[in-house]
């Protein structure tokens, strides 16, 4: 299976082992606040690349941290800590808040039809490991102290900018907020660790640690969240592009600094959301959130389908319209699979089957072109099949979309058996008197039928598996 690998900046294969495990890490979410679907869009495709990866026969690992204390508001270390920032918006503990928005990541998650990892870990649950990471580094030359605070020094490594695209400008973003550049750093890009003696004195959650009462740095927490979950060698890391730089620079520094050797050959940077105003921002406030998709009336899925339709290297840009047409499409694509259902048995064609089977593998395999595999469906709906071949390939097709087709088909088709059942007799007689008028070309007779029909608070309409009745 191929992706574009950030760190080669070529696309590759995904390096496996004999024994068909892999093991993949995933930034978690920083839990301050909800999720917006710009973030949720990175997991919609980080959720739909691992179980493309598992449809490929491999036996994936999946950790996520939970990111609940050290994440400042410029990644780079300026600004306040976000956790702190919830906590005081809301009146809790850092605590309260964290458990609060990591219950409602879950449940955005489950909505969008996105599998939990393997392993969930709260960063606050590590600190022990944080903290001898830092001790390593200490004893190693890597990092230092100053001002009370521990960083890490980027001057000892060969080269730091393993992603290329990013320069110490993009550091400055906290210090144009108005925020004061750390001048206990060495280099510019260094960053810290363990925070001792940072300007906020009321940071509620605090260790003690060799360097003093403190908290650790963010990056530090994915570097050894997942070194304890997936060892010294990782198979394939994953965010949002936002997080190449500096986090996911970061990692590798101080990681590969740890053990001596290459963390992880295959980066995964799914592109951001934007709303036509811009980045969407947790941090300023408005956002857009699965909730406020479902008060508008939207089953969470679409918007899963809406990020499906484009590629997660491009920049997707959000609005209403281009969610009504992905509602629109989806509700469609339900129909015409409910509509197979009622397709008279065939024989079929397994050589058909085989040739969709390799589109969809081939697009999934192709940087995960899901644009691709969704045309694919389309083609099967289309094809010389038969009903079985198709129900079985919309079942294996969707084990790595994740649309929850079949179920919906299968709603859809009970919530119509269930009207048909409810047609009382009078209106019953009326549609087949109209049936047998429309059969003797009588259309006149036929409208008039239906307005019959329609006074008695029902509705029919002509579908492909012939006339139905709904309730208005
Ligand atoms: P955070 O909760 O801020 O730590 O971010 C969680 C994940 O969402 C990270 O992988 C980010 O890279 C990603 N992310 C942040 N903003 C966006 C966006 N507008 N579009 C897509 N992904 C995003
Ligand atoms: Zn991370």
């Amino acid at each position: 299976m191929q992706i574009f690998n950030s760190l080669t900046r070529k696309k590759e294969e995904i390096a496996t082992h004999e024994s068909g495990k892999l093991s993949m890490y995933t930034c978690g979410p920083t839990v301050y606040h909800f999720a917006h679907i710009g973030n949720l869009r990175t997991y919609i495709m980080e959720d739909v690349l691992e179980k493309a990866l598992r449809y490929e026969g491999l036996d994936v690992k999946r950790v996520m941290n939970i990111t609940d204390v050290g994440h400042l508001t410029s990644d780079g270390d300026t600004g306040d800590d976000k956790m702190l920032k919830g906590a005081k918006r809301e009146h809790k503990t850092v605590m309260e808040i964290a458990k609060f928005y990591t219950d409602a990541f879950f449940a955005d998650c489950e909505k969008l039809n996105i599998k939990r990892p393997e392993v969930v870990e709260p960063a606050t649950n590590n600190i022990a490991e944080f903290i001898k990471a830092v001790e390593k580094l200490m004893e190693t030359g890597y990092a230092y102290e100053a001002g009370g605070n521990i960083y890490f020094d980027t001057s000892k490594l060969g080269k730091y900018y393993v992603f290329g695209d990013v320069s110490e400008d993009d550091l400055e973003v906290g210090v144009r907020d108005g925020v004061e550049a750390d001048s206990n750093k060495r280099n510019k890009a260094d960053f810290v660790l363990w925070f001792t003696k940072s300007k906020f004195d009321d940071q509620e959650l605090k260790w003690d640690s060799p360097w003093g009462i403190g908290y650790p740095g963010w990056h530090i927490e994915c570097s050894c969240i997942a070194m304890k979950h997936c060892g010294e060698y990782l198979d394939l890391h994953c965010g949002g592009i936002d997080n190449q730089f500096p986090h996911h620079t970061n990692e590798i520094a101080q990681s590969e600094a740890l053990i001596g050797h290459q963390w992880c050959p295959s980066w995964f940077h799914v592109h951001h959301l934007n709303t036509s105003g811009g980045k969407m921002s947790k941090s300023k406030g408005e956002f857009l959130t699965v909730s406020l998709l479902e008060e508008k009336g939207y089953d969470p899925l679409v918007y899963r389908f809406f990020c499906l339709q484009s590629h997660y290297r491009k920049t997707l840009t959000f609005d209403w319209e281009n969610l009504n047409n992905a509602n629109g499409a989806y509700e469609k694509l339900v129909a015409r699979i409910a509509a197979v259902y009622s397709e008279q048995p065939s024989e079929g064609s397994a050589q058909k089957a085989e040739e969709l089977k390799k589109a969809f593998t081939e697009a999934i395999c192709n940087d995960l072109n899901t644009a691709q595999a969704v045309t694919v469906l389309y083609d099967l709906l289309k094809a010389d099949i038969s009903k079985d071949q198709k129900l079985d390939l919309i079942k294996s097709f969707d084990s790595v979309l994740g649309l929850d087709l079949i179920g919906h088909a299968e709603a859809q088709l009970k919530a119509q058996q269930d009207a048909e059942s409810d047609v009382p007799a009078e209106v019953a007689e009326l549609v087949e008197k109209r049936r047998e008028a429309r059969k003797a070309k009588d259309f006149a007779l036929a409208d008039e039928l239906r307005d019959k029909i329609s006074e008695l608070g029902w509705e029919v309409k002509e579908t492909r598996e012939g006339t139905k009745v709904y309730k208005k």
